[in-house]
């Protein structure tokens, strides 16, 4: 994969360029709802920094980054209320997981039975 694309959508949203329905912010993460949502609840959690995929996330970013960021995902699936029934969170990385969103993030997807797979 090629690198960082500062013009990225996320980035964009980071930087407060393009609106977002926040969930939650933290120091490491954003959480907000997915423009087109493939379940009853969407939400993405992104990272602050700029790591283009999973893989650059988890090579390279501190400790603290990561440990953050995954504390954001618990956070924002905690005050989305479907920790009781269930929920399912899901990273594409890459041009065989149709990765369109340069910019690492972590789908939240519940509010249905989700089945075994979201294609
Ligand atoms: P990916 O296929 O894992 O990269 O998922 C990218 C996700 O970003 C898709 O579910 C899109 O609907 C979502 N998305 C793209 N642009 C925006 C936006 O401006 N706001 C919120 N979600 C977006």
């Amino acid at each position: 994969m090629a690198g960082y694309d500062q013009n990225n959508v996320f980035a964009k949203i980071l930087r407060g360029e393009i609106p977002c329905r926040k969930v939650l912010e933290t120091e490491h993460a954003l959480a907000f709802h997915d423009i087109a949502p493939q379940a009853p609840v969407h939400v993405l959690v992104i990272p602050k920094g700029a790591w283009l995929s999973s893989a650059d996330f988890y090579a390279r970013a501190s400790d603290a980054e990561i440990a953050g960021f995954h504390r954001a995902v618990a956070q924002a699936a905690e005050q989305l209320g479907v920790v009781d029934k269930g929920y399912r969170i899901l990273a594409n990385h890459g041009v065989d997981a149709h990765q369109e969103v340069p910019h690492f993030h972590m789908h939240i997807f519940a509010g249905r039975d989700l089945g075994r797979m979201i294609k």
